[in-house]
């Protein structure tokens, strides 16, 4: 049985890769140290043999004993207010966590992917965002914590690849969404839901005139197995360029919701105004594009928003 270790294995995405994991029938060792994840998104993997949770922070030395063939990097706070309230966390895990994980790699001669993100885009100059486009990040700015941590993270990976030999693959994730996003993680898609089904005001930030381009975490999912098992050393975008202003994309919250009100805030510092993938290597090399609309993809993560949301009031037509 191949073994897995996924780190960040009890947030959003690292339980969704955990799940496939475990369906593809591998040993699968989930690390976590449960500061933004939640570890009931792993309670049912719990009763499974070929499941085994270690509540560790990667930012330490990382310690597993026997084989290991894949290492999925998938630990990091995410969200914008997540790593605003912990941006030392967040510098660490990106780049002492990675080379942590890149030792253990390298010991175990196991293949490594990193969750990277659009992120290294920053707010770009460039639309859509392809892979060969630099980026225009602040690195002082309230989001350099994070994307400065993971373009270190892409350079210190690349740099075990060169050096080392080691096998890396870097994926470039944009805009992700699905059932077991955090309620209180601030990101636009569970502040809308909860806030319609609530029967609040949905902030929007800035005018709404910025984009997004949002990609279901099955398609996601997809991606990421299909780099992992490619020969793929560059770094690919996944991601649905399906874009839309948030001003728009609220409308189809209160549509789906139904009837409610938005207001206006002041845009954080440093907001990306446009943010869209060009996934033409992704179509090339991996034969990989999405498959799950927005409207269908919406009407999943609302069925679950629907089990986590408390005081749901129907708010009619
Ligand atoms: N946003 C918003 N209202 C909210 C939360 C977010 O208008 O309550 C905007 C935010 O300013 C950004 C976009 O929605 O332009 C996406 O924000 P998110 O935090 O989901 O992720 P980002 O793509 O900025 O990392």
């Amino acid at each position: 049985m191949k073994r897995v270790l996924i780190t960040g294995a009890a947030g959003f995405l690292g339980s969704h890769l955990c799940d496939r994991f475990i369906a593809e029938g591998y040993h699968v060792i989930g690390m976590d140290n449960l500061i933004t994840g939640n570890i009931a998104n792993l309670e049912h993997l719990f009763p499974l043999e070929n499941f085994e949770f270690h509540h560790h922070d990667v930012s330490n030395f990382v310690h597993v004993a026997g084989e290991l063939d894949y290492i999925l990097h998938f630990a990091s706070p995410a969200s914008p207010i997540d790593y605003l309230k912990i941006p030392i966390q967040t510098l660490k895990v990106g780049s002492l966590g990675t080379h942590n994980l890149l030792g253990l790699a390298k010991a175990k001669g196991a293949r490594m992917l990193i969750a990277s993100t659009s992120e290294v885009y920053g707010d770009p100059l460039v639309h859509p965002q392809t892979e060969e486009y630099w980026g225009n990040v602040n690195p002082i700015g309230p989001r350099g914590v994070y994307d400065e941590a993971k373009r270190f993270q892409e350079a210190i990976t690349m740099a075990y690849h060169t050096y080392h030999n080691l096998e890396t693959r870097i994926i470039r994730i944009f805009n992700t969404y699905g059932p077991r996003m955090r309620v209180d993680d601030g990101r636009v898609m569970p502040a809308f839901f909860s806030q319609a089904m609530q029967g609040k005001e949905l902030t929007i930030f800035g005018d709404g005139s910025q984009t997004r381009s949002f990609c279901y975490v099955d398609d996601l999912v997809e991606g990421i197995y299909r780099l992992l098992m490619s020969d793929t050393v560059m770094p690919i975008n996944i991601g649905n360029p399906d874009e839309i202003t948030i001003g728009d994309f609220a409308k189809e919250v209160l549509d789906m919701v139904g009837n409610g009100t938005v207001s206006f805030h002041p845009l954080p510092v440093n907001d990306p105004k446009k943010r869209r993938p060009n996934i033409d290597k992704a179509k090339e090399v991996l034969g990989w594009e999405p498959k799950v609309s927005r409207a269908e993809g919406m009407r999943r993560t609302y069925e679950y928003f629907k089990t986590v949301v408390p005081n749901i009031q129907e708010v009619k037509k």
